[in-house]
């Protein structure tokens, strides 16, 4: 398998390039800029990417924010949501149809490198707030990326079934560098703490029981 992950430099995307770097002939990371409020998580890929020694690709494209509007990650008028990752509220910060299109933009990267599988880390606990991290979302996009083109191409989503805190334990167990990961949506100094994604890191690490690296405010 010569993978291509869809890669974040968030906590989910780093475990599973550790994981590929380890099950995989060869493994890249792309990371797409498509307009994201902060380019805080950009930064940290390329750490992480560092650390791994995995080649690493950052595609520009922030104009893309630009027509994905109504959501509160790429429009900075929007208000960022306090609580809980799994509340109605955290709606606001699906982003339209985000992964189809990181995943096309993937697909076209991988066949072009002849590569034969894209990897990405949905997870289940991405489900109740993002239609696009489903496991049915998955399925139908590694049919659509299967018929793409003339050469195998599939998508492989080993932690559709997990939680955030398997992926903690699985982290910790490859030796993934989470210290160096972002998962805040507000983009300040350090973790904000209180944010959706925030509070899933938090409740993530505790439920897993692995001393958690990371430095919030308060
Ligand atoms: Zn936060």
């Amino acid at each position: 398998m010569k993978a291509l992950v869809l890669f974040s430099g968030g906590l989910d995307s780093t475990v599973l390039a550790t994981q590929m770097k380890k099950d995989a002939e060869e493994t890249r990371l792309l990371s797409i800029d498509y307009g994201q409020r902060h380019a805080k998580e950009l930064n940290h890929s390329q750490q992480v990417a560092k650390h791994l020694e995995l080649p690493h690709e950052i595609l520009k494209l922030p104009q893309l924010g630009t027509i994905l509007g109504g959501s509160s990650l790429t429009d900075k008028s929007l208000i960022l949501p306090e609580g809980h990752y799994a509340e109605e509220s955290m709606k606001s910060t699906v982003v339209p149809n985000r992964n189809m299109i990181l995943l096309a933009l993937a697909g076209g990267h991988a066949l072009s490198l002849g590569f034969d599988t894209i990897a990405y880390a949905a997870h289940a606990g991405d489900h109740t707030i993002y239609p696009d991290c489903r496991p049915e979302f998955a399925d139908a996009m590694d049919t659509a990326l299967s018929l793409a083109d003339w050469n195998t191409l599939s998508l492989h989503r080993p932690f559709v079934d997990m939680t955030k805190s398997d992926l903690v334990s699985l982290g910790a167990e490859l030796d993934a560098p989470l210290h160096l990961t972002w998962s805040c949506y507000a983009g300040n100094e350090i973790h904000c703490g209180k944010c959706g994604t925030c509070v899933e890191r938090k409740e993530a690490f505790a439920l897993a029981k692995i001393p958690d690296p990371t430095k919030y405010e308060e």
